[in-house]
């Protein structure tokens, strides 16, 4: 649905009455257009001073590829060519898409002065949508060293500190890679610098080692857009609203789409299915017999996006019995008993990607929404057990908590709740479909299998339970 304030603000005469009243402003978002490419400008690079240059060689060779041109904190100690940034800033008109700080090396509050040293010129000197992203050690790496750890954690309060103050769609993120990991960095990486990460920021997430990497031809199909190359992938909910963005991105990427949703929106699902080229699955997911009939129509399965889901909002006073029940059965019961089916009965391959939708009304709560917010943080209890279930094998569960996204179910909220729900967040905007479903085509990569157990909120910062 469309954001009338939003495109206001963007005509001269709607951005000066706005600014003078004090009014958010929000910008448009880059967002990503087929064959663009990843990183879409000038690139900052900040390198901590230590001995451990693992991830600084990590990044040499993930910016090889992407032919970035590069100025460095440290030109010597970095492996491809760059020039000083110091020099750089001199030309008053430089100015930077993407900034990369490797802060691994950090290991005490003292030293933490480096991010200041390292951002404080660059401040006003990132250009709009630009991206930071900080990469760090999680807390495996860390242990018992405090200062390590500290030092550590609080590189997640300077990162959602910056993706609030330097506004103009600019987002930053946390990666914090397992030593012996940096391999895993790359997809993560390229998300995060590219315009698919349009609506996400302040996120933390931990990349660990994979149990299986991309095979050649996934990482020949990759380079070619194709990420998703004949993967089996099934989206629940598809026939309108986030679920049918991600079916369209899956597609995109190649993928052979199993597009689900009831049998009342079989005409608008077949539309779907038959625009990507994929398979309309009319189905309850709450019937008895929905993972049967699921493995009957799809075999092994790559891939499952737990995407379906409703609210029945009521304060809980007001709340009837079946109003807390139909959404726990849509959103929560039904993932579990899929899964356990699909596992049980080799429904997954061995490389398997699962992705849920969460929401941000399961972290931070929300009024009226009990039975919403219950069901959607049992997703992410859900993904985190299963996570663990995962660990040591080839397949990975990994969740999205969207915010405030333009669909059929937030235009149904009053407009002042609605118009509140838009704005609260660092873009002052709400998220598009798109932004769900790329973050999701993220995850389910065949390069993702370092990421397992993130729960990745796609929300523009938004103020609910940060
Ligand atoms: P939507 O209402 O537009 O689409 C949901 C789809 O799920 C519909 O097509 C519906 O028919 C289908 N569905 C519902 N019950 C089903 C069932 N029993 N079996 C099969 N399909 C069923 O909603 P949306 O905004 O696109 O939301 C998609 C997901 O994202 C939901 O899980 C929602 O909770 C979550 N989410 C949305 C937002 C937002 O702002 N829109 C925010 C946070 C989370």
């Amino acid at each position: 649905m469309s954001d009338r304030y939003g495109e206001l603000v963007q005509s001269p005469l709607g951005r000066k009455v706005a600014k003078n009243l004090g009014l958010p402003m929000p910008i448009k978002l880059d967002r990503y257009e087929l064959g663009q490419p990843v990183v879409r400008g000038e690139l900052a690079l900040g390198l901590s001073v230590g001995d451990d240059n693992s991830v600084s060689d990590a990044l040499a060779d993930i910016l090889q590829v992407h032919q970035a041109k590069i100025a460095c904190s440290e030109p010597e100690r970095f492996a491809l060519p760059s020039s000083s940034i110091k020099t750089r800033l001199e030309d008053e008109n430089a100015r930077f898409k993407v900034v990369i700080f490797d802060a691994s090396n950090i290991k005490s509050s003292e030293q933490l002065q480096q991010l200041y040293q390292f951002f404080q010129p660059l401040a006003r000197r990132i250009k709009s949508s630009g991206r930071v992203i900080v990469i760090g050690r999680p807390e495996c790496c860390t242990g018992t060293d405090i200062g390590f750890a500290l030092a550590q954690r609080a590189l997640l309060g300077f990162v959602k500190s910056i993706a609030k103050e330097f506004k103009q769609g600019i987002t930053a993120q946390v990666l914090y890679v397992k030593k012996g990991a940096e391999s895993e960095l790359a997809v993560a990486l390229e998300f995060f610098m590219s315009a698919k990460s349009a609506y996400v920021s302040a996120q933390a997430v931990t990349i660990v080692d994979a149990y299986q990497s991309a095979t050649p031809s996934e990482l020949t199909a990759f380079a070619l857009n194709k990420s998703l190359l004949d993967k089996k992938i099934l989206v629940t909910g598809a026939s309108r609203g986030i679920g049918e963005a991600i079916a369209q991105v899956l597609a995109r990427e190649g993928a052979k789409v199993y597009c689900l949703d009831v049998p009342a929106n079989l005409a608008q699902l077949q539309k779907v299915a038959g625009r990507i080229g994929g398979y309309a699955l009319p189905l309850d997911i709450t019937a008895d017999d929905a993972a049967e009939q699921i493995v009957r129509a799809c075999g092994v399965l790559d891939g499952v996006v737990h995407n379906a889901g409703i609210t029945r909002d009521k304060t809980l006073a007001k709340m009837s019995q079946e109003q807390w029940d139909l959404v726990m059965q849509i959103n929560l019961a039904a993932i579990v008993r899929i899964n356990d089916y699909l596992l049980e009965n080799n429904g997954l391959s061995d490389t398997a990607r699962i992705v849920c939708v969460s929401s941000i009304s399961g972290i931070a709560g929300n009024l009226g929404q009990t039975n919403y917010a219950t069901s959607k943080a049992g997703v992410i209890g859900l993904t985190q057990a299963t996570a663990k279930l995962f660990a040591g094998t080839a397949r990975t569960i990994n969740a999205v908590a969207p915010g405030f996204i333009e669909t059929k179910m937030t235009s149904q909220i009053p407009f002042a709740i609605r118009e509140a729900g838009r704005r609260m967040n660092s873009m002052s905007q709400g998220g598009e479909p798109v932004d769900v479903a790329e973050t999701i085509a993220w995850l389910l990569s065949p390069r993702s299998g370092g990421i397992n157990g993130n729960i990745i909120r796609v929300c523009g910062q938004s103020l609910l339970g940060a």
